[in-house]
């Protein structure tokens, strides 16, 4: 039997893969980590039987053991290195990266070392660590099979098309909450209409994101990791229905799309089972209901998550990594109720001039960095 460790297994992504795993029951879970609730992880232990867990810190693992304290033989871990030895100190074949942020760097990292593929929903970390990543997941022989939707769809473009190069990725993004409303009207957005996405279900931090259009910003750079393509070669195109998952267009001219419902556990299944195609239940298109689908292009003067990261793809170096922790702080600021809607875009853009910038970005850089970032946000003005 295959087995898995599933980090940030209480989330929207870490819940909707255990019901698919559920679903075939053909695979062991090995691991399970979240930071806190502890009452949902308590479920997800009593189902599934992990043989390691992790929780946040220390204070949680106690609680934790006081609950579960009948299961013997299971291992509770915490913090950092308690993700890291979930990651890759079990016997689990695949690691399902689903935890939020770029505290998702360290644990892919060991877990690629350890030998194990990853299906990757945890985008900041290609976006901070990508160039250390592929290289390292191509000289162990390990499979990078991305969970997020736009990139699931172009890994599924791609299939069978071995040896053909890529003229250009059609990134698609619904647009957000916010899509077609001006700088002005910006102003007064809370946090309540922020987390209102009008498609998907997600964890807060990426539905804030999508609604700055930092998400899609994000997915250009992880893309550029995982498929090779340059920054010219994504073009972001606006669906706001979410029907189209993203498109390939090869140098024929030929468009290759994948279409669905705005489901995530088809391509968390798609990365799960690859290259199987499994049944799933759930709702199916019907052309004949749905009628059209329009698009639109982005705009980036009133949203300028995606020209930020644009920025810092073409800067590299660290620039990645300022871009991404300045975005992970300010929207911890902003789910606080601390600042304003617009002052997410002025925190990013404040990091990105400050922060010292390096060209080099090994691991530690990246980690120094994420550090220098918070640090110079603490004590800006923007705050
Ligand atoms: P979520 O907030 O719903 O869940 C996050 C999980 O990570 C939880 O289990 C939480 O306990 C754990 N976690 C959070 N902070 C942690 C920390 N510091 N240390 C250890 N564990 C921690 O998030 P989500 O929406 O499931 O997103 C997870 C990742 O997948 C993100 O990178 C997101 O961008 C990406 N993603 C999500 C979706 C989606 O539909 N939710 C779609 C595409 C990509
Ligand atoms: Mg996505």
């Amino acid at each position: 039997m295959r087995k898995i460790a599933v980090l940030g297994s209480t989330g929207s992504i870490g819940t909707q893969a255990l019901s698919v795993i559920r679903e075939h029951g053909d695979l062991q879970v090995e691991a399970l980590t979240c930071r806190g609730n502890l009452s949902l992880l308590e479920e997800q232990i009593r189902e599934f039987r992990p043989k390691t867990v992790c929780v946040g810190d220390e204070k949680a693992a106690m609680e934790l053991k006081g609950r579960i304290g009948d299961l013997s033989g299971m291992k509770i871990c915490f913090g950092r290195e308690g993700l890291i030895e979930a990651a890759a100190e079990t016997d689990a074949d695949l690691v399902l990266t689903a935890i939020v942020g770029m505290v998702g760097v360290e644990p892919t990292i060991h877990a690629i070392e350890a030998g194990k593929d990853i299906a990757l929903a945890n985008k900041e970390t290609l976006v901070t660590a990508g160039h250390i990543i592929m290289p390292l997941a191509k000289e162990k022989g390990v499979k990078i099979l991305p969970v997020d939707s736009e990139h699931s769809a172009i890994f599924q473009c791609l299939q069978g098309n071995e040896g053909n190069r890529i003229k250009k990725i059609l990134l698609t993004a619904s647009g957000g909450p916010f899509f077609g409303k001006t700088r002005k009207e910006l102003e007064r957005v809370t946090l309540e209409d922020a987390l209102k996405h009008p498609n998907w279900s997600m964890g807060k931090k990426i539905t804030v994101d999508s609604s700055t259009m930092v998400n899609k910003g994000l997915e250009v750079l992880e893309a550029t990791h995982l498929f090779g393509v340059t920054l010219r070669e994504i073009q972001v195109v606006i669906q706001p229905k979410s029907i189209i998952h993203s498109m390939v267009e090869y140098e024929d001219g030929a468009v290759m799309a994948q279409l669905g419902t705005p489901d995530m556990r088809l391509p968390i299944q798609y990365a799960l089972y690859y290259p199987a195609r499994l049944s799933l239940s759930g709702d199916r298109l019907d052309f004949r209901v749905l009628k059209e689908i329009t698009f639109d292009e982005p705009d980036e003067e009133t949203f300028p998550g995606l020209s930020f990261a644009r920025e810092a793809g073409e800067k590299g170096g660290n620039m990645p990594t300022i871009f991404n922790a300045a975005n992970e702080y300010a929207v911890g600021r902003f789910l606080e109720g601390r600042i304003s809607f617009l002052q997410i875009y002025e925190m990013i853009r404040s990091a990105m001039d400050n922060v010292p910038f390096k060209n080099e970005a090994a691991l530690n850089d990246i980690l120094e960095t994420e550090q220098e970032t918070y640090e110079y946000l603490r004590n800006a003005k923007v705050s």
